[in-house]
This record gives C-alpha cells, sequence and structure tokens, in this order.
C-alpha cells in the first residue's frame, strides 16, 4: 500500500521509506527533493553509502526515467564528494535486483562501496568475506552438530558472525578476540582465552581461504568438554 508523504509515494512496511520519513535514524551523506543518499548500517568498507530514490520502487524497471536520472545524478555527487573527502584507491557502484542477487531490501538502492588496498573485498570470486551472520548460520549449525554439539563461532571478514550453543543462535551479531586475531593473522589458532564468554575453555579457530590463500571468514569450535588442552 502506498500513501503520499512529503510529495513522494512510500511504502508504509519498507525500512528505506521509514528512513526517508525519518521513522528510522539514518547518517545522511546528501538529498535533494527525489533522492537520499546515506551511509550503510552494516557497511562492507569505511564509507558503503546507499543512494535511493525518495518514491519507493523495487527496481530499476519500475522507476520513471526522470528519477532514474536524478538518482545516478546523485552517484556521481556522493562519489565525488568521496574522492575528496576519503583516502579510497577505488570504488564499487553495485545494484543487487532480486533475492537470488542478494537484494534484501525492496526499496532500489544503489550501494556505493568505497575501496581501499588490502581491504580483503573480492567480488571477483565467490568468497565469503561479505557474507552476513544469517548467511554463515546453517554452515555453523553444520559444524555444530558435527562436533556432537560444542560451541560454534563464526564470522566473516567484513561482517560479524553467529554463536551457536546448544543448538541455538545464543549471539547474532557476533565476534571475539580469537576470532578477529585469526583473520588478522590468517592462521588457525589454538588457545584457552583467560577473558570472555569461553575464559578457561580451550578453543580452536580455524580460516576458510579464498582462491588466493586470505582468510575470508572464521570458525571456532569452543571444547567444552576439556578433552583436549592447547598450550
Ligand atoms: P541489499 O542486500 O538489499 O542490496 O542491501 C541492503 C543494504 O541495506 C544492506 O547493505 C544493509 O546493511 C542495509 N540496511 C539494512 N537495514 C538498514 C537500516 O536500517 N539502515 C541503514 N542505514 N542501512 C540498512
Ligand atoms: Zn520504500
Amino acid at each position: 500500500m502506498t500513501n503520499k508523504v512529503l510529495g513522494c509515494y512510500q511504502m508504509d512496511d519498507c525500512i528505506f521509506c521509514m528512513i526517508i520519513n525519518g521513522e528510522i535514524p539514518s547518517y545522511t551523506i546528501y538529498q535533494d527533493k527525489k533522492t537520499l543518499a546515506f551511509l550503510d548500517i552494516n557497511p562492507n568498507t569505511r564509507g558503503h553509502t546507499l543512494v535511493i530514490p525518495k518514491k519507493h520502487a523495487k527496481n530499476i524497471i519500475d522507476m520513471e526515467d526522470t528519477d532514474v536520472e536524478a538518482l545516478f545524478r546523485t552517484v556521481k555527487k556522493v562519489v565525488s564528494s568521496m574522492k575528496v573527502s576519503l583516502d579510497l584507491d577505488g570504488l564499487n557502484l553495485v545494484v543487487n535486483q532480486g533475492e537470488v542477487a542478494g537484494q534484501v531490501i525492496h526499496h532500489f538502492h544503489c550501494h556505493i562501496i568505497p575501496r581501499y588496498v588490502d581491504d580483503g573485498i573480492n567480488y571477483s570470486s565467490k568468497g565469503y568475506s561479505t557474507s552476513t551472520s544469517k548467511e554463515i548460520t546453517p554452515i555453523a549449525m553444520a559444524i555444530h552438530e558435527m562436533v556432537a554439539g560444542l560451541p560454534v563461532t563464526m564470522r566473516t571478514l567484513n561482517k560479524k558472525g553467529v554463536r551457536i550453543e546448544m543448538g541455538k543462535i545464543v549471539d547474532n551479531n557476533y565476534s571475539g578476540p580469537i576470532l578477529e586475531m585469526a583473520l588478522e593473522t590468517n592462521s588457525t589458532i589454538k588457545t584457552t582465552p583467560k577473558s570472555g564468554a569461553y575464559k578457561g575453555i580451550p578453543i580452536v579457530v580455524s580460516t576458510v581461504k579464498d582462491e588466493d590463500g586470505n582468510a575470508v571468514a572464521v570458525i571456532g569450535i569452543v571444547n567444552v568438554t576439556h578433552g583436549l588442552k592447547f598450550k
């Protein structure tokens, strides 16, 4: 259902329409009569910005030509200002159309993703580096079953992940110092943490690597049985 708010047709249950209306807070980068640019809440890189039309449309086909023109003019403005304000080395302009392509929010949006040397993102491969907690949960859950219900943690290089205990997700925005250390050092870590949720319990964290051998995700198993002791 659409209603007319501030001169723009918007959808009642659309997160991005709520952002346009100020019902959900966001960090605005730029706006004009037809478009809004704001920071992505879960950025792939520093400065990750979304540009949306103020008139709700699911995809580019549903947009009027004048709105498409206005949108890409705003994309150009944001890109120009980023080149000045961010120390970026390049950028990706990305539009996901349809669930199969990864569209989660069904209000057209163009991602502007600043790129930095060594930011670890590899769009040319089907790496896991930007997979979300929701996307990796089935993998973490399968591992959890394989290790007879031991607690399992998992995250990707660019997004926080999941912590599973006793068959249940206990945290879907999880990261931890050992996971982060394994990502940073690109290596398997076997340790017994001195602090945190698993203090005093042996943990092994393994990396998931891309074709170049760089860690794009990490998986941790918490050996609550204490069957294995790591030095
Ligand atoms: P999609 O996968 O649909 O192309 O991307 C949707 C994007 O919207 C994601 O990158 C996600 O992080 C972002 N997003 C989802 N909800 C919110 C929100 O409430 N505020 C902001 N600023 N970004 C959001
Ligand atoms: Zn909308």
